[in-house]
C-alpha cells in the first residue's frame, strides 16, 4: 500500500488509541500484557479497582483483547505451567465459582441463588476486562453526542422460539419484547430514501458499482429488509455489472420452476440437498456461471461463518436462498437441516434490540447479581447506567465479579466421586491464586475446558475439543455523518468479496433516554462484519483457519481494510475517510459463535443419535458445564439455557 494511498485514507489521522501491541504473536504469553494489568497485580490490585477503569469506552482493538487470550493459550501450547510462579491460596472459598462471566455464567449465578439463596456466595471469573462475554458494550463521543454500539451480540432473537426458562429470564430482567416497536425508529431510513444495496467490486466483477439488493438475505441490521419484487429484479439486472449469460441465469433462479431432481420424492430430494453444498448445487445442479456463484458466496457469513461452498444445499432452501422454486419440497424440515435454517414464524416476531445490543441483557443481570456496581432500577435506565467497576468484586457483595483472570487449573480436592470441594485456578497479571468452591459451573468455550480441567474422562474432552467456535469481526466505525449514505440511497450493503461482507448503519433505537441518530449530518455508528473463513476447506478447518487469522492481523490492517472499504463504496457520495472517521473499534472474535453441526461435515446430525455436546456437557463430580457450546446453538436464548441446566445438575 503507498504513503499516498495511506494518506488519502487517513491512516495517519488520530482516531483512536491504536493498538501498538497488535496482538499478533498468538503465543507470545506474558509480553503482550498490557503493562497497566502488570502494575495493578504487581501491587496486588485488581486491574478492575483502578481509578479510571472502564472498558466500554476503550476502542482500538476489543473482542478478544491484548491481555485476554495469550494465558490459555501458553497453557494450550504446554508453556504455562513450567513458566508460572506456584499458585497462592487466597483463603476464599465460595458456593459456587463460575468460568466465563457470559451470558451463561451470569445465568448460572442468578439461578444458583435462587436455588440455594441470596447469601450464598458466588464468585465469577473471566480472563477479559469486561463482563457479557460476546454481549459486549462499545461507547464512543463525538462532540456532544454519545454513541452506543453492540461489540457482539445484537439482539434477543432466535430462529426457534425460546424456551419457558430463557423467556423467564427476559421477563424477570424486565424485558418487555413486545414493547420493541415503541423505540425503533422503524421507518427512519426509509423515509429517506435508503434502501439495501450490493457493492460489486472491480477485483471480481470489473467495477465497483453500489446496485438495489433484489434479494432479501441474512445480515441487514440496520432494520430494512430487501425487497424481491418484479420491479427490484429488473432495475437490478439493469445496473448490475454482469455478463448477459450471468444476468440471465441469475433470473433464471429466481424465476424457474424447473424440478432439478424429476422422479423422487420430496423427502429424497431433501437427502440429496443434505449432502451437497449451495454452490455445488448452483453450478453442477441448476447450472449457473461462476458468477453468479461469487454474487451469493458470502451472503451466509452473518448465519454461519462461511459461505456457501460450506453451507448445505437443504439449508439454502430453508433459509430461502433461490433456485429452489421447481423442486416442490415439502415444507417442514429435512434430517440434518442446520438449527438456523428451522424457520419459525412465533420467534421471527420475538425480536428486541438494545442499543449496546444484548450487552444490555449482560449488565441487567449483573445489576441483579450486585446491585450496587450498575445504578437504577429499570429495563430502559440501563442503556445509559454507567457501571462502576471497582465494585464488582467487593468483599462485601455476595456474588462477586473478577475480571482479567484466566482460569488455568480446576481439580476436586480427592476422588471426584466423592469430594466435597474444587480448587479453582486463575491467572491475573503474573499472579496465580486459587480459592475453593463447593460448586464449579464451567460457563466459559468447550474448547478450553480439557486443558483446565483434566480429570474429566477421555470422551468427553474430545467432544469437548470439538466444539470450534466460530471466528469473527465485528467493527464499529463511528462517522462524523451519514450525508454519503443519504446520497447514495443505501441503508446496508452487501459486499460479495470485499474484506467486510456486511456494512450497516446502526438499528436506530432510542430508549431510556438515549438518543440514536437521526439526521444525516448527525455521527453515526457503522457496523462492519466480516467471516474470517477460507472457501474450500470443511467447516471445522475454515474456523481454524480464520481463528489464526484474527489473532495474527494487526489493528493498522484492520484499520486500513475499514478505510479503504468505505472510500470505494461511499467515495462517490463524497464519503472522505481521513475526514470522517472518528473512532474505529475492532471488535475481533476469534472464539465467536458457538458451532452448529452441519450435515455436509458431521454425519452424526444425519444419522441421528447422542450429539459431540450432549457428551460434552455432561456433569463430573462437582462440576458442571454451561455456554452456548453446550447445545451447539449459537444464540443468547441457549446460553440462558445451559446455564440454568448446569445449576440444576450440581450435586446438593
Ligand atoms: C459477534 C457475535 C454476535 C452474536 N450475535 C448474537 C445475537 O444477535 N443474538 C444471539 O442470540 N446470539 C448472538 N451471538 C451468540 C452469543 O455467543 C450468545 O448469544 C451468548 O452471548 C453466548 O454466551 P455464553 O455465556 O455462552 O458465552 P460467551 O459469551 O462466550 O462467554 C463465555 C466467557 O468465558 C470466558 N472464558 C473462556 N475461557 C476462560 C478461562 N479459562 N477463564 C475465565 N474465563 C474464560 C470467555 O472469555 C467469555 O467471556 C453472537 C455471538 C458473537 C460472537
Amino acid at each position: 500500500m503507498s504513503d499516498e494511498r495511506d494518506r488519502i485514507l487517513g491512516m495517519g489521522a488520530k482516531i483512536t488509541r491504536r493498538d501498538f501491541l497488535n496482538g499478533v504473536a498468538i503465543t507470545a504469553g506474558a509480553a503482550m500484557i498490557p503493562p497497566e494489568m502488570w502494575a495493578a497485580a504487581a501491587a496486588d490490585l485488581e486491574p478492575q479497582n483502578a481509578a479510571g477503569y472502564y472498558p466500554p469506552a476503550k476502542t482500538g482493538l476489543r473482542g478478544s483483547h491484548p491481555g485476554s487470550f495469550e494465558t490459555m493459550h501458553q497453557v494450550r501450547d504446554g508453556a504455562f505451567w513450567d513458566a508460572s510462579a506456584k499458585a497462592i491460596d487466597s483463603g476464599e472459598s465460595y458456593d459456587l465459582v463460575v468460568v466465563g462471566g457470559g451470558i451463561s455464567g451470569l445465568t448460572a449465578a442468578h439461578y444458583f441463588r435462587k436455588a440455594a439463596g441470596d447469601k450464598a456466595r458466588v464468585l465469577i471469573l473471566d480472563n477479559h476486562d469486561d463482563f457479557g462475554g460476546h454481549a459486549k458494550r462499545n461507547e464512543f463521543r463525538a462532540d456532544n453526542a454519545f454513541r452506543l454500539g453492540f461489540g457482539g451480540t445484537y439482539s434477543i432473537e432466535s430462529p426457534a422460539p425460546y424456551s419457558a426458562v430463557a423467556k423467564g429470564l427476559i421477563e424477570e430482567l424486565g424485558i418487555d419484547v413486545p414493547s420493541y416497536p415503541k423505540y425503533v425508529s422503524k421507518d427512519l431510513y426509509r423515509s429517506l430514501g435508503l434502501k439495501p444495496h450490493i457493492f460489486f467490486d472491480k477485483e471480481t466483477f470489473g467495477s465497483d458499482k453500489l446496485v438495489v439488493n433484489p434479494a432479501r438475505v441474512g445480515g441487514d441490521e440496520s432494520g430494512i429488509n430487501a425487497v424481491s419484487g418484479e420491479a427490484e429484479l429488473r432495475a437490478f439486472l439493469k445496473d448490475a455489472p454482469l455478463s448477459d449469460k450471468a444476468k440471465q441465469d441469475f433470473q433464471r433462479l429466481f424465476t424457474d420452476k424447473k424440478d432439478y431432481f424429476p422422479g423422487l420424492s420430496s423427502d429424497e430430494k431433501k437427502a440429496r440437498l443434505a449432502r451437497i453444498s449451495y454452490a455445488k448445487y448452483l453450478t453442477d445442479v441448476v447450472g449457473v456461471s461462476d458468477e453468479v456463484v461469487k454474487i451469493f458466496q458470502s451472503m451466509p457469513h452473518p448465519l454461519f461463518g462461511f459461505g456457501i461452498d460450506a453451507v448445505p444445499a437443504q439449508d439454502a432452501w430453508g433459509l430461502d436462498f433461490p433456485g429452489f422454486g421447481g423442486l416442490n419440497l415439502d415444507p417442514s424440515p429435512g434430517m440434518g437441516m442446520n438449527r438456523d435454517a428451522i424457520r419459525s414464524e412465533a420467534a421471527e416476531k420475538y425480536f428486541f434490540h438494545f442499543p449496546d445490543g444484548n450487552a444490555s441483557i449482560a449488565r441487567l443481570l449483573v445489576r441483579k447479581l450486585n446491585p450496587a456496581a450498575i445504578p437504577g432500577n429499570s429495563v430502559t435506565d440501563i442503556v445509559l447506567a454507567k457501571a462502576d467497576y471497582s465494585k464488582l468484586d467487593a468483599a462485601s457483595s455476595p456474588v462477586r465479579i473478577r475480571l482479567n483472570s484466566t482460569v488455568v487449573k480446576v481439580k476436586h480436592n480427592g476422588d471426584p466421586a466423592s469430594a466435597k470441594n474444587v480448587d479453582v485456578t486463575y491467572a491475573i497479571g503474573k499472579t496465580l491464586k486459587t480459592v475453593r468452591a463447593a460448586n464449579c459451573i464451567l460457563a466459559c468455550w468447550h474448547v478450553v475446558i480439557p486443558y483446565i480441567a483434566p480429570e474429566l474422562p477421555d470422551a468427553q474432552k474430545e467432544a469437548l475439543a470439538s466444539a470450534q467456535k466460530v471466528p469473527l469481526l465485528y467493527n464499529n466505525v463511528l462517522l462524523r455523518n451519514w450525508t454519503s449514505f443519504q446520497k447514495l440511497g443505501v441503508n446496508s450493503v452487501y459486499c460479495p468479496s470485499m474484506y467486510h461482507a456486511y456494512v450497516n448503519l446502526d438499528l436506530p433505537v432510542s430508549m431510556g433516554g438515549y438518543e440514536c441518530a437521526k439526521k444525516p449530518d448527525e455521527p453515526i455508528v457503522v457496523h462492519m462484519m466480516k467471516a474470517a473463513c477460507k472457501p474450500g476447506h470443511p467447516s471445522r478447518e475454515q474456523h481454524k483457519l480464520g481463528r489464526i487469522e484474527l489473532y495474527t492481523t494487526t489493528f493498522e490492517t484492520y484499520e486500513r481494510n475499514i478505510r479503504e472499504q468505505l472510500a470505494r463504496m461511499l467515495g462517490p457520495g463524497g464519503f472522505d475517510p481521513a475526514r470522517d472517521i472518528l473512532e474505529i473499534t475492532v471488535n475481533r472474535w476469534p472464539h465467536g459463535y458457538a458451532y452448529e453441526y452441519n450435515s455436509l461435515y458431521d454425519q452424526f446430525w444425519l444419522d441421528g443419535g447422542e450429539t459431540p455436546c450432549q457428551v460434552a456437557r455432561k456433569p463430573f463430580g462437582r462440576i458442571a458445564i454451561a455456554n452456548a457450546d453446550a447445545d451447539a446453538y449459537a444464540y443468547t436464548d441457549c446460553a440462558i439455557d445451559q446455564g440454568y441446566r448446569a445449576v440444576q445438575e450440581l450435586k446438593q
